[in-house]
């Protein structure tokens, strides 16, 4: 089925159908650090009809109380730390709830700060990550070669701090005890849209850089997995047949609304132009894609909805 492009005349009446949003961030809110117009505007008129949302970023770099001030600072109010949902956070929370592994052990980590903040949260013991002793030259001598046997997980995601020393400890890790220790993956993103138009290299290409290393597969803990929609409908108490995702990436985001069967029959998803996708990407799968990557509709920019709900 063709997607149905949002409009004044039919955005009531589809909105009417929905009480609970889930949004992407990137390329949906924002764009890096700078607000998409009226996008803050149009979700605040749709907190005035009732609506209830939970922010969903595979940006596994920033963690809930970054996320926090950053809402705080493009000018969302009332928002909690609870209804955020970086993937930083559900790698930590995979490691408590899924993987039960003991509070108090220590994580091997290649990626940026949120992975750590969220972890040392969740009572464990971060290692490698941003440590600033490893931004060397590869050292065969290095003390971290040898595997420390207190490591129970392994935790990869975007890092801007990728270099070969980090990607050698962290190869030792993943083969360690015949590739035991649990390997878990933030999110699969190639790309994302960065600043000033350009497209950068996203925590997926770090990810699967490491699983190709290793010749081993991860636990996905971002979009589109379903363990992490299920868990959010969970906990967010949302029915999900009026549950709405909306987001700017095919194979992530309005997969992740489409496999979950959101919105019953009144649609899973929404796709945004704002961000990683273009019309003309999103003509090629409506004529040539699988249909799970199709959204139920698109708009030029979220933000069009602060004119169009008024
Ligand atoms: N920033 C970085 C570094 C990322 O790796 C990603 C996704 O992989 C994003 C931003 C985009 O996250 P989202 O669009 O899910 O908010
Ligand atoms: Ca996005």
């Amino acid at each position: 089925m063709s997607p149905i492009k949002i409009t004044k005349d039919n955005a009531k009446a589809i909105f009417e159908q929905y009480n609970h949003i889930l949004f992407d961030c990137d390329g949906v809110l924002w764009l890096g650090p700078d607000a998409i117009p009226n996008v803050q505007q149009a979700v605040s008129a749709l907190e005035k009809q009732g609506k209830t949302f939970a922010f969903v970023s595979n940006n596994s770099s920033a963690s809930r109380n970054t996320y926090h001030e950053k809402f705080k600072r493009l000018g969302y109010k009332g928002l909690q730390k609870s209804q955020y949902f970086p993937t930083c956070y559900s790698a930590a929370t995979c490691i408590k709830e899924k993987l039960q592994i003991p509070i108090g052990s220590k994580v091997w980590v290649l990626g940026d700060h949120g992975i750590e903040q969220e972890l040392e949260e969740a009572g464990y013991v971060p290692l490698g990550g941003t440590d600033p002793g490893l931004d060397t030259p590869f050292d065969p001598d290095h003390e971290l070669l040898i595997v420390d046997k207190d490591v129970k997980a392994v935790v990869i995601g975007s890092t801007k701090s990728f270099n070969y020393m980090r990607i050698a400890l962290t190869l030792q890790y993943l083969l360690a005890d015949n590739k035991s220790i649990p390997f878990i993956g933030t999110n699969i993103d190639r790309t994302y849209p960065g600043p000033k138009g350009l497209v950068l290299p996203a925590g997926g290409s770090v990810v699967e850089y490491m699983a190709y290393t290793a010749d081993r597969r991860f636990i996905d803990v971002g979009k589109p997995s379903q363990v992490l929609l299920d868990a959010i409908i969970d906990h967010c108490k949302f029915d999900r047949s009026k549950t709405l995702m909306v987001g700017d990436t095919l194979y992530t985001d309005i997969k992740f609304g489409n496999d979950g069967n959101l919105g019953g029959g009144a649609g899973s998803s929404l796709l945004v132009l704002t961000g990683g996708t273009s019309e003309t990407q999103l003509r090629a799968q409506v004529d040539h894609g699988e249909s799970s990557l199709t959204p139920a509709y698109y708009i030029e920019s979220f933000g069009d909805l602060a004119e169009y709900l008024s």
